[in-house]
């Protein structure tokens, strides 16, 4: 094959894994900074999604620990949060965009599913040889795993892991003292309907996840994704 050619079609495949790769980015909505309404939780936006931030007595319970740690670090200044004071971190699952910033929180203890687990150690890929893995820190080892429908008690709140495999083998979501659901990327949401999230390991998975949750969603008064804002008792 001439050497032109063989550019030309390099330079295509390369153009069509980024439009694969960033198209579901640009319809991505996640909340702005800040308290959401009639509720006590507050959400930092870190790049295309959100971590929420649960106030418990003195301390702080996050769901998800976003990427950035520099840029996170500042909204909690701005927001006159201690991440001293962040002392659990619940995991939806282990892509990057989720765990990244798992350091910026050094007093938390780390929650995450069971099932979760054979995507960090080693024994499921993500994509192809694709691994993931949580970065180094010193509670990166103090991980307590998760069985499904396991309640977790604080000061002042309940916190029910449900399992929702699917956009990875272990993903899950938290119910919030059975009012508000955090579903991190088990599914994605247009024009108020639910669909499979982008990126999803096994989206035949994620579709029998979805027919098995969409019933249960109308029993919360919000239901939060990491990519996509919250919906009200109007899903369909
Ligand atoms: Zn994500």
């Amino acid at each position: 094959m001439p050497f032109a050619a063989a550019v030309v079609i390099c330079f295509f495949v390369l153009m069509i894994s980024l439009l694969i790769y960033v198209f579901p980015m640009l319809s991505m909505h996640p909340l702005a900074n800040g308290a959401i309404e009639g509720t006590d939780i507050i959400t930092i936006k870190n790049r295309s999604n959100n971590l929420f931030f649960i106030p418990s007595g003195e301390d702080w319970i996050v769901i998800d620990a976003g990427s950035d740690i520099k840029s996170i670090k500042q909204e909690m200044e701005q927001l006159s949060i201690d991440e001293r004071r962040v002392k659990s971190v619940f995991l939806t699952h282990t892509d990057y965009d989720h765990v990244a910033s798992i350091p910026l929180f050094p007093n938390a203890a780390i929650y995450m599913s069971k099932q979760e687990k054979q995507m960090i150690d080693g024994s499921t890929n993500r994509q192809f040889v694709k691994k993931n893995s949580l970065p180094k820190s010193n509670n990166s080892n103090k991980i307590i795993y998760l069985t499904d429908n396991e309640v977790t008690d604080f000061y002042n709140h309940k916190i029910r892991i449900i399992h929702a495999p699917g956009h990875t083998k272990g993903s899950a979501m938290y119910a919030l003292d059975e009012k508000y659901l955090f579903t991190g990327d088990a599914f994605k949401i247009t024009d108020n309907r639910i669909l499979v999230h982008p990126y999803t390991m096994d989206r035949k998975m994620a579709q029998k996840t979805i027919q098995s949750i969409k019933a249960e969603l109308k029993n919360y008064e919000k239901v939060f994704t990491a990519h996509y804002g919250f919906i009200e008792n109007n899903i369909t």
